[in-house]
This record gives C-alpha cells, structure tokens and sequence, in this order.
C-alpha cells in the first residue's frame, strides 16, 4: 500500500485565469438569473439552484484549468455566488429602468391625444442600484402563503437568499473537492479501468485492506494522475449482502497501491479477464486501452 498524494498546493499560474473565468461565468448566471425569476422563483429552491450553477462553474473550471487548491476553489465558489447575486439585482435594476422608460414614453404619447391625462404621472425610473433596491424594499415583497414583507424584513430576505445561494455552491464543492488531485504534475485523478473484482482479487484487495470475505463480490475503480506519477487509487466498493452473521450494509473504500502493488492487481485483473469465464461474474470495462500489465500512466 502506499500513501494519498499530498494536498494541492496553490499555483498562481492556473489562479488567476480560473478566478477571472469563474467572475465571468458568474457575472452572466446573475444576468440570466435576473430574467429566470420573472417566471419561475420558487421560494428557497430557486436559490439552492442559482448557487449549484455557479458551484458547478467553480468545479468544471477548475477541472478544465487543473486547478487543485481545495480552499481556494471553495472561497472562490462563495466570492463568485456574492458576485452572481449582485449581478442578478443589477440586471432586474436595469429591466426596471427599460420598463420605467416605456410607461414614460406610452404616457406620453397618452397626454399627446389625450390631454386630460396631462396631470397623471408614471413614477421616473430609479436613479442607481440601491434607490431601486430601497424602493423594492419599501414595496414590499409578497411570500408564498399570503404574509407580506416590508422595508427590513425584505432585505433580511435578501440575505438569507444569499446565504441559501452559498449553501448550494457548496453541496456542489464541496464532495467534489475530495476528488484526489496530484501537485506533482498538476493533474485531476481520472478513472483509468473499472470492473467486478474476481473472488481472486477481490481477496487479494481484501487481505490487504482487512476487510473480511462477507464483503466480497467487490466492483472495483483504478484513479490514476495523468502522468501516473504518484501513486495509484483504488476504490472498492460492496454492495447489501446477507452473511452468516447477519445484513452486511453497502459501502466503500480507498486504497493506494504502491507501482509494485499497482503491477500485481493489473497482473491478476488481466489474467482474470483471460481466464475466467464470463459466468463467474467478474468483468472489467478499461477507459483506457488495450490490456496492460504495466501500472497507468508513465511509469
Ligand atoms: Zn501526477
């Protein structure tokens, strides 16, 4: 067995470009956001939502752009969910002003042919973000159920959206944040070959990982870096089985194998999947190709 790679560490290089692509993409999920909610704002979900979009931002350019460090994708994910809901009232402040811009001319062209109207007037369009904000609030907001909110109770509102908005940043960051990453050639582990382990392997993964024959069929998962640099993972996993002793319940757990480790499961894998035939139900489906003996990667 050997060792987790070590945490990430940062790397300015693959910061910057990830952090100003993630405020892009943020900016844009605010403005798009802004025109969702005139349809469909359902009250918390609609929150939880936005935030998973601008989470899987964080996690799929981090991914693109390799970057590792855990603390910054998360403090990014939040910095970036601030700037998407700030972008989403700057844009309902802008269709605001559109909107106030209409009635003005339409009650224009009213008084044009009909001049009794002359003494009306339509409301002039908000001055900047906050006055509208400020008007919203004075407005009041009316919530699912019939009770109205007002003036602080509006923006306290607000907030809590925000803070449910970061909450669903980081359902998404969060599990993904555990993926192993390898620093010495900034690379995402990726899944190189998976499969059933055969009673075989499966015992051989067992004896070193102490887990015992009742969780035995095993399906199995190879993570190698991208250089193959590091160590190899290897996740192993069992489904519900009834024993001796009783229910066995479902779980998993990662191993890291060792080159030599790594060499002697490949060696068993293939034999297995020459040898075996397919009703003893072990089976391997490679991601990457060919059969190999050699651990994946570069050695
Ligand atoms: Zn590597």
């Amino acid at each position: 067995m050997s060792q987790p790679p070590p945490p990430p560490t940062t790397c300015p290089v693959r910061l910057v470009p990830w952090f100003v692509a993630l405020l892009a993409a943020a900016w844009g999920a605010g403005m798009l956001a802004a025109i969702v909610q005139q349809r469909f704002a359902p009250l918390i979900l609609f929150p939880l939502l936005f935030g998973a979009v601008v989470g899987a931002a964080a996690v799929v350019l981090a991914r693109i752009i390799k970057l590792g460090h855990r603390a910054v994708v998360g403090f990014g994910a939040i910095a970036a969910v601030l700037l998407a809901v700030f972008a989403m009232h700057w844009q309902s402040y802008r269709l605001a002003v559109a909107q106030a811009l209409r009635d003005a001319e339409q009650h224009a062209q009213l008084v044009q042919f009909h001049p009794q109207f002359a003494t009306t007037t339509v409301p002039p369009p908000p001055a900047d973000v906050w006055q509208f904000l400020n008007e919203r609030a004075e407005q009041g907001r009316l919530l699912p159920g019939g009770t109205m909110l007002k003036h602080s109770a509006v923006w306290g509102m607000w907030g809590l959206e925000t803070l449910l908005t970061i909450a669903g940043a980081l359902v998404v960051v969060i599990p993904w944040m555990r993926h192993p990453y390898c620093d010495r050639c900034r690379s995402w582990f990726r899944t190189v070959r998976r499969g059933s382990l055969s009673r075989r392997s499966g015992e051989w993964v067992a004896s070193r990982q102490k887990l015992s024959a009742e969780h035995l069929p095993l399906e199995y998962r190879l993570l190698s870096c991208e250089s193959g640099c590091g160590a190899t993972g290897l996740d192993v996993s069992w489904p519900v089985t009834q024993s001796v002793g009783g229910v066995v319940p479902a779980g998993g757990v990662r191993l890291w194998l060792s080159k030599d480790d790594c060499r002697s499961l490949l060696a068993l894998l293939d034999e297995d999947a020459q040898h075996e035939s397919p009703t003893t139900g072990a089976s391997t489906d490679r991601t990457s190709s060919g059969a190999r003996s050699e651990p994946p990667g570069k050695s």
